[in-house]
C-alpha cells in the first residue's frame, strides 16, 4: 500500500500531477479530499459526529491521491502469478 503523498502542508491540485498514471483515480479521490476537511475543532466537517479524524472517507482519498501517482504494485494482477482477468 502506497505511502499518503506528502504535500507541504499544501492542497493537492485539482488538476492531476504530470506523473499522474490515473487521471480519473486522481479527480476522484481529490473531490473526495475536498469533501472532507476538518473544521475548527478538528473534526470531519461532513462526518460529524466523528469518532476520528481523519475520516475513512479522508484516508479513501489519501489513499486513492496516492495510488494515482504510485500504482499498488502488490495488487490481485500480480499476487496471482501472472494471470491476468
Ligand atoms: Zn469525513
Amino acid at each position: 500500500m502506497p505511502e499518503p503523498l506528502d504535500f507541504g502542508g499544501q492542497t493537492p491540485p485539482i488538476d492531476p500531477p504530470a506523473d499522474c498514471v490515473s487521471p480519473l483515480i486522481w479527480r476522484l479521490a481529490r473531490r473526495l479530499y475536498a469533501d472532507h476537511q476538518p473544521g475548527p475543532d478538528g473534526w470531519c466537517l461532513n462526518c460529524r459526529p466523528a469518532i476520528v479524524y481523519p475520516c475513512v472517507a479522508r484516508q479513501l482519498a489519501d489513499f486513492g491521491l496516492a495510488v494515482a501517482v504510485r500504482p499498488a504494485t502488490a495488487g490481485p494482477h500480480v499476487a496471482n502469478k501472472g494471470h491476468h482477468w
